[in-house]
């Protein structure tokens, strides 16, 4: 039997929705300032919003809803209705209260590959934000350790599997974003299998590394295990 590795599975969008109440909310945000500005201008400067603060404000809701609230006050020239800012208040708010709903095989998986490896959750975000999703996923136990990070780059990879295991050489992290889950990963030396999601934020797009001999992808959780049958 093949050695235990230790598996990081991302959260969002890997276990459970979460892209879909960000465009949902994107789509009332747009709704909210019809009278000043179209939908697609709109969304391209929340975007740049989001990016200029990443830095400062992190991955999550609260960072997101304060850039509605700052690109509302761009594109009205400060003449934004506070009614309006109470909306885009409520409408963040509403996210963080969102119901949880994990993706098909997630479960089916975990449950097969815990106690034969290691399995760390790997998510970024607002720290309440994904506890409370964890929890409420019912997902929590099949973990060994959750680490919630502020970004997921090559250092973040390298210092999680060697607490977690016996560094990148024997792990594999798996993930929806290329740019954040599985290339950082692949660099650390660990493995990286991407499993696309139809929603992914544009932020995280990533060209796939097909040259990297330890890139994987599939379609779903549930071919997990023929991975790890194939790489032995
Ligand atoms: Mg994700």
């Amino acid at each position: 039997m093949a050695p235990p590795l230790t598996i990081g599975f991302d959260a969002d969008d890997t276990l459970w929705h979460n892209e879909r109440f960000y465009r949902l909310t994107e789509a009332r945000f747009a709704e909210l300032l019809a009278d000043f500005a179209d939908a697609g201008h709109l969304t391209e400067r929340l975007l740049q919003a989001e990016k200029r603060n990443l830095g400062k404000y992190g991955f999550g809701i609260k960072g997101f809803t304060l850039s509605m609230i700052e690109t509302a006050v761009e594109v009205t020239d400060g003449r934004v209705p506070a009614a309006t800012i109470r909306d885009i208040l409520d409408a963040g708010r509403e996210m963080l209260d969102h119901p949880v709903e994990t993706l098909p095989h997630a479960k089916e998986a975990l449950e097969a590959l815990s106690g034969r490896h290691r399995l760390v959750l790997i998510t970024k975000g607002d720290l309440f934000d994904q506890e409370r999703k964890l929890a409420a996923s019912g997902l929590g136990d099949y973990f060994d350790a959750v680490e919630i990070v502020s970004d997921k780059s090559c250092g973040t990879y390298q210092r999680i599997f060697a607490a977690h295991g016996d560094g990148p050489d024997h792990a594999m992290m798996i993930g929806n974003s290329l740019k954040s889950d599985v290339i950082p990963a692949i660099e650390a030396g660990a493995w990286g299998v991407f499993v696309p999601h139809d929603l992914t934020w544009s932020h995280e797009h990533a060209d796939e590394p097909d040259a990297a001999p330890r890139f994987r992808k599939i379609v779903h959780l549930g071919e997990i295990e023929a991975v790890l049958a194939e790489i032995g």
